[in-house]
């Protein structure tokens, strides 16, 4: 008993000390309703109050079935799960009334944006609001409110919530990124003490490398709606298309010393292609956010930043698809209190504030239902008014049929009709002719319902009102996947459309008693590689081109011998046709070494060995550019990636990795004794290869001696208050430029195209070496394709360097003054980097 009686008194004591920040659902809930006891309260579910601790995904995921079990306005379903396994849930909330007719009103509402959608009575239809939490894992005040919002939808009673269920369908994900939340609510949940501490030094609000932002492979996610390259996105996208939502949203967090965001953003920064009407409607919607923080007291800003330009952010996708996309940002506690210039943050705080915001959007949607149903309807009706000026764009790679699939892919995720090419056509085009193939190319005619949305995905821009950009400037497609396309006028390719699209299968190989032939453009083709290396065959490299049997082969095509193998000659040709079958790449079977040019036995046939790479990564590292090479190692090429964490690099064994990747850094990932240890390790054979700012660490340790343009420019007539719009103009956001390949180097193998497309949001201009041979991957004299850079950089930007190679001791080191592994839909530019690593010892 005395036991139990001290236990008592700690539970007391643990409660006062806690008390200071401790809030109950009250806090959060609307005063002038009541509530439904049977309904489950968070509390009653996860075991603690919402802001009390941060809600893990697990807990969150458990809470919503619970809820969806016991109301009957709620159904949920399981999308499909993120890299970790996570659920990817979405509720559907109404009335019980409208779940009994859920389809009819599903149907009813996708006609709205269909021909002859002037029959639908807008009137008598319910509004759709997709509601999003936290896609920045380390945002949670968005997701954790979702537990109280979710409450309120199933418990609220009174006629006012009546009439917002019978008005709304609420399609409402509440948690956008379920690993990354998890890994952030252990981070702040491991540092919380019983008496919050809100000192902002505390460790609870300075997370470790990569942080809770992006999702498992560091992806920030919400760059990802128009890629839609992750399994998040993937889920997300097929609701918003099985739906077409009127309204969006987004809830963030920003630094902890801001208040709170909503839009419009900065009305100069919104995409052209955006109706202005779109932007009115957020204006409107605005005024509902602004009297229910007023009504509470929260200070908030508009229209200062953030903007809607890239339709890539959840906020801004929807406005190119007939919907309102709405930002918003709440000043973040990053974990339970923290210091601010406003004061003390409490996490209860922010979360009320998301709240208050979830159910102001609600509010709106039921008070403007009519005027944005009508809006969605005309923005679909006009949108077919200007795509029955016809004609199509033809895409393909005849020597990629991968890398035209996953085009194809992206715009079928979209709702894009696509269709198959009628016959082939050659178009010329100087040094590159288009080749337009069945099989390996797709017809999008231009006449049909996402027709600005195809404008967005395809267009070039190189003019802009603004200068500023919240994020990158361009992103045109075709160019991201180094892809050969064309605008037409007629009609006259459209074959018939793919409803079912699949990556075209390659016939398999015959069998040879003398040598396989692997060309290497296709996009798996280093996954193929991999496979035969690892499963211990023989393979070579040809360094120049050849034709055989009426064939041309090209740059970097790899050669299997059947014979000297630890495999039978039978045993070859069954891995061979395995792994042509498992990874779609072409391979030719050969039955005599002489060839028209190098023949099978010339010594410009390069032995090739297994590639044991490592990556840096840790602090100091730029997570985004090293999760985009983890990424591609691991998803696309089934390729083992070792990843070192900087704070151990100094006491690894490297010795036996072929490569090491030093991703894009902030220049203070390694020290000096890494440096020393780098260069013996690259002496001794290895190959090192660095991005972007890691140049300028090569040049300081010697590793590489490298000449960057310096870019000074002194503000002349620029005020103090256009300071720093005078210098964001200055930033190369992320735009996209021409360079031009030499098709005989190493680095360029797999390209047919002498001229390739790049991306770049740096200012590291490189001076190219003296002699031409050395300059492989070269900015061309007017590089500018799409996006924004101002004319003072663009000048020093023309002719420079793109890429450096160059021997040390026994060894290469290799450097790229861009990413190309951009956000995983950067196909066109991959290879770069799996030449590096197959050939490197070859440059
Ligand atoms: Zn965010």
């Amino acid at each position: 008993m005395k036991l139990l009686t001290n236990l008592g008194l700690l539970f007391v004591s643990l409660s006062i000390f806690a008390q200071d920040y401790q809030v109950d659902l009250d806090y959060y809930l609307p005063k002038d309703v009541s509530y439904n006891q049977n309904i489950p309260t968070p509390k009653s579910v996860i075991g603690h109050e919402v802001g009390d601790w941060h809600v893990t995904h697990d807990k969150l995921a458990q809470y919503m079935q619970t809820l969806a079990a016991a109301s009957d306005r709620i159904t949920i379903e399981n999308r499909g799960t993120t890299f970790e396994g996570r659920p990817l849930l979405l509720l559907t909330i109404t009335s019980p009334a409208n779940h009994g007719n859920i389809e009819n009103i599903r149907k009813n509402h996708v006609a709205l944006t269909e021909n002859n959608a002037v029959s639908q009575n807008t009137a008598a239809m319910p509004i759709v609001v997709y509601q999003g939490f936290s896609i920045h894992g380390n945002e949670p005040s968005g997701a954790n409110a979702s537990l109280a919002v979710a409450y309120y939808l199933a418990a609220a009673q009174g006629p006012k919530i009546d009439e917002l269920l019978q008005n709304t369908v609420i399609l409402f994900d509440p948690s956008f990124n379920p690993d990354g939340l998890q890994r952030f609510a252990y981070w702040a949940n491991m540092h919380k003490a019983q008496n919050v501490n809100p000192d902002p030094n505390d460790r609870e609000y300075s997370e470790v490398w990569p942080g809770g932002r992006t999702n498992h492979y560091w992806f920030d996610m919400n760059r990802d709606w128009l890629p839609v390259q992750l399994p998040e996105s993937r889920a997300r996208i097929k609701t918003f298309h099985n739906w077409y939502p009127n309204i969006l949203t987004d809830h963030h967090e920003m630094g902890t010393n801001a208040s709170f965001f909503f839009q419009p953003g900065i009305p100069s920064r919104t995409h052209p292609l955006t109706p202005q009407k779109n932007q009115n409607l957020t204006k409107e919607i605005a005024q509902f956010h602004a009297k229910a923080l007023d009504k509470l007291g929260s200070f908030y800003y508009t229209e200062e930043s953030f903007d809607d330009f890239y339709y890539g952010k959840g906020s801004t996708f929807p406005d190119i698809n007939g919907s309102i996309g709405i930002l918003f940002e709440q000043a973040s506690s990053r974990g339970h209190a923290q210091e601010s210039d406003n004061g003390i943050l409490t996490f209860p705080f922010t979360i009320r504030n998301q709240f208050t915001a979830a159910l102001s959007t609600l509010e709106a949607a039921v008070g403007m239902r009519k005027e944005i149903l009508d809006y969605q309807r005309e923005f679909f009706s006009n949108a077919r008014k200007e795509a029955s000026k016809g004609g199509v764009i033809v895409f393909g790679d005849h020597k990629d049929a991968s890398k035209s699939y996953h085009l194809a892919e992206i715009l079928q995720r979209h709702k894009i009709k696509i269709h198959e090419v009628k016959r082939d056509v050659v178009e010329p085009n100087g040094s590159n002719p288009k080749v337009f193939k069945k099989g390996s190319s797709y017809v999008v005619p231009m006449n049909q319902k996402q027709h600005r949305l195809i404008n967005a995905m395809f267009e070039k821009r190189t003019t802009f009102q603004d200068s500023l950009f919240y994020d990158i400037s361009a992103w045109s497609f075709p160019l991201a996947f180094n892809m050969d396309y064309s605008e037409m006028k007629t009609t006259e390719l459209l074959g018939p459309e793919i409803t079912n699209l699949e990556m075209p299968k390659p016939l398999a190989p015959a069998n040879s008693n003398y040598a396989y032939l692997m060309e290497w453009h296709d996009y798996y083709a280093p996954k193929a590689l991999n496979m035969i290396l690892k499963k211990g065959l023989r393979a070579k490299v040809g360094m120049k081109k050849f034709s055989l049997g009426g064939k041309d082969y090209d740059y970097g095509t790899i050669l299997i011998p059947v014979k000297n193998q630890k495999m039978s000659a039978s045993e070859v040709a069954t891995a061979i046709k395995e792994i042509s079958a498992k990874t779609n790449v072409t391979i030719h079977a050969a039955s005599t070494g002489l060839t028209e040019g190098i023949d099978l036995g010339s010594n410009q046939f390069r032995a090739l060995e297994m590639q044991k790479v490592a990556m840096v990564i840790g602090d100091g590292i730029n997570p985004y550019d090293a999760g985009e090479i983890w990424h591609l190692f691991d998803t696309r090429f089934d390729m083992l990636l070792t990843k070192i964490d900087s704070r151990d690099f100094g006491s690894a064994d490297i010795s036996m990795y072929t490569d090491i990747i030093l991703p894009n850094s902030w220049g203070n990932a390694l020290d000096k004794d890494d440096a020393e240890k780098l260069k013996t390790w690259v002496k001794a054979g290895g190959t090192l290869i660095g991005y972007k700012n890691t140049g300028k660490w090569f040049n300081k340790n010697e590793i590489l001696k490298m000449a960057f343009k310096t870019s000074k420019d002194t503000a002349r007539a620029i005020t103090y208050e256009q300071r720093s719009d005078y210098r964001g103009a200055q930033v190369i956001g992320g735009a996209i430029f021409e360079t031009k390949l030499d098709r005989s180097h190493p680095i360029a193998f797999g390209y047919k195209n002498d001229i390739l497309p790049v991306f770049r949001n740096s200012t590291l201009f490189l001076e190219t070496a003296k002699d031409s041979y050395n300059n492989p991957i070269q900015y061309t004299g007017s590089p500018l394709l799409s996006g924004y850079i101002s004319k003072p950089n663009l000048d020093k930007l023309s002719n420079t360097a793109a890429f450096k190679a160059a021997r040390l001791g026994r060894g290469n080191v290799l450097y790229f003054t861009d990413n190309n592994n951009f956000r995983a839909f950067w196909y066109g530019t991959n290879k770069l980097l799996m030449n590096a690593i197959f050939f490197g010892d070859e440059m």
